[in-house]
């Protein structure tokens, strides 16, 4: 039988640590447990939260309703020719995943290596880093629609992947909950070294002929060497997105500020590297108050103890003000706002 507990606190579920409490609160093993919970009506009324690793999410105060924290556990994969399946709970913890694959010579995904959270909210966002994307190795997802309590299949193409962005963000937000999440592999390696300082991090270790497991373990490296580790200090990872463009108007900026770090980004426009606007309105590594951001990453907002989501809420608008002023461009927030 589903348990509903009370008045839980939230700190050890959000990266950002932030001390916010869940009126009500269930923790979901079971698939049926989703039709379960949602046949009773005061369940299916009241304003619900669903959450994985709790590493996409800036708590703003106390959650007056239902979280539920999806904890389906399972990995499985089948082989076919050069291809594999690899179908996992959505309660999986991504790298586990990834290192599941990697160690199986499973590969797509080792440039994904080290992202916190789980594999159900895999999708939401389309996670990426270092040049690859979930896109590039999702099959299907198969999610919960709280609405009608059906199980539906998504492909690649429903599920309309973007830049940080799928359907489940837009058209369907908060209709549906995924419970597990099928990926296409390969057992022969295509591997994706061109961005970043992977190949640098390579030639370092002398590493002429990599491996997965190199590739994956080198991406490690490079993470944590940049970014802060929220079981220590609170953090989200990157806050807001990398603002994309039109050509005329990056022609503008490129001609004030030469130096701008850019990349194509498809027809007629440009993407910008958000850390690096940051940075260049004088944010890295700054303290204000309980707050600030990372010395090594302006793009990551940090908690440096007892900070609250609004805190944080309002350094991310003040970074905000700050690049519109000087580069006239806006930035999006990346993490969720809850609350
Ligand atoms: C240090 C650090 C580095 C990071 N680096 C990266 C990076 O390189 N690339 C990247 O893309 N992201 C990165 N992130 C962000 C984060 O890791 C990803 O967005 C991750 O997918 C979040 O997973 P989660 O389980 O923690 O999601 P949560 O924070 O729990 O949830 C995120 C959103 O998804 C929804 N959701 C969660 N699970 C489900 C589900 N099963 N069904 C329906 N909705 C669901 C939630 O309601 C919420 O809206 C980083 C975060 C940190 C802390």
């Amino acid at each position: 039988m589903l348990q509903i507990q009370q008045n839980i606190s939230l700190k050890n579920f959000n990266s950002f640590g932030i001390e916010a409490s869940a009126r009500y609160f269930a923790e979901i093993s079971h698939e049926d447990e989703l039709a379960e919970l949602f046949l009773d009506p005061q369940w299916a009324s009241i304003d619900r939260l669903v959450i994985g690793g709790g590493s996409n999410m800036l708590l703003l105060k106390d959650y007056d309703g239902l979280v539920i924290r999806m904890n389906i556990r399972g990995i499985e994969h089948r082989l076919s020719h050069d291809e594999v399946h690899v179908e996992a709970g959505a309660g999986e913890v991504w790298n586990d995943l990834v290192n599941y694959c990697v160690l199986h010579g499973y590969a797509g995904m080792e440039n994904l290596s080290l992202i916190p959270g789980s594999v159900g909210a895999s999708p939401i966002q389309n996670i990426g880093a270092y040049g690859v994307e979930l896109k590039d190795v999702f099959d299907s997802c198969r999610a919960f629609e709280i609405a009608t309590g059906m199980f539906k299949t998504f492909s690649a193409e429903e599920c309309r992947f973007g830049y940080r962005d799928s359907v489940f963000k837009t058209e369907l937000k908060g209709q549906y909950i995924i419970v597990s999440v099928k990926f296409r592999l390969s057992l022969t390696p295509n591997l994706n070294l061109q961005y970043g300082a992977i190949g640098q991090e390579l030639a370092n270790r002398g590493i002429t002929q990599p491996t997965i497991a190199d590739v994956s373990k080198v991406v490690s490296h490079i993470r944590v060497s940049k970014l802060p580790d929220p079981s220590t200090i609170g953090n989200a990872g990157s806050f807001f997105k990398n603002p994309v463009i039109g050509v005329d108007q990056f022609a503008g900026i490129q001609k004030q500020f030469p130096d701008v770090v850019n990349y194509p980004a498809g027809d007629g426009l440009v993407k910008l590297a958000a850390g690096w606007l940051i940075e260049q309105c004088g944010w890295k590594g700054k303290t204000v108050g309980n707050t600030g951001t990372w010395k090594n990453q302006a793009l990551v907002l940090v908690n440096h103890g007892g900070a609250t989501g609004s805190e944080i809420y309002a350094l991310s608008s003040q970074i905000i003000d700050s690049v519109y002023t000087k580069f006239g461009v806006l930035l999006e927030r990346e993490v969720n706002m809850i609350g």
